[in-house]
């Protein structure tokens, strides 16, 4: 076989979680029936990736809303995977697509989104396309803006606009505890990526 002279590109990507979130999440409970128990799973989770400097300040979740299982978390991964799209609800969703072997989370029943913190401009589009019928966010996005991080340009309106495609909204539980997470992170020297800034 000739190898020819054309260009080589890489052919296959993935994201795995750190090895410490298995172990993590196996000793905590079986389902998380209510939104306060949804919301301290996923801050609990973005709290030990900060301690544990496995990437950004992020986590998310994909939660069944009749019974509360869990059907898949995602970390923030862009630094160490390389990867400008692993925010942490993109990586959710695509292991609980994966995981379940369908594009549309909500095929089987209805499900749930559940962020540390309000997204991004790249993930609010992704939500309206994940199937998701809930969104359940802690921290503000201004409270990651505060820290550094860029949200990317958002319709003011967006939550009235995903309420309108049949996506609900729910913003700033237990935000107290969500900030926390951010603020820990900025004081710990974390990494706050931004490629905005090669470009200027
Ligand atoms: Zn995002």
């Amino acid at each position: 076989v000739n190898p020819g002279t054309g260009p080589t590109v890489p052919s296959r990507f993935s994201l795995a979680l750190p090895d410490w979130v298995a172990p993590w999440l196996a000793s905590q409970p079986a389902t998380f029936p209510t939104q306060q128990a949804q919301v301290e799973l996923v801050l609990g989770l973005a709290g030990e990736h900060v301690e544990q400097g496995t990437g950004g300040p992020f986590a998310a979740a994909i939660f069944v809303r009749a019974t509360g299982r869990l059907l898949a978390a995602g970390l923030n991964l862009v630094v160490p995977a390389s990867t400008c799209i692993a925010h942490a609800e993109m990586v959710a969703f695509a292991l609980a697509g994966q995981g379940s072997g369908s594009f549309d989370l909500g095929a089987p029943g209805p499900v749930a989104l559940v962020a540390s913190t309000e997204p991004c401009a790249m993930c609010l589009g992704a939500i309206p396309w994940s199937g998701v019928s809930q969104l359940v966010c802690s921290a503000r996005d201004e409270d990651a803006r505060a820290i550094g991080f860029d949200e990317g340009h958002k319709p003011p309106d967006w939550p009235e606009d995903l309420a309108a495609r049949g996506i609900e909204v729910v913003r700033g539980v237990a935000r107290h505890a969500g900030r926390k997470v951010l603020s820990r992170y900025a004081a710990a020297g974390g990494h706050v990526y931004n490629s905005a800034a090669t470009r200027g």
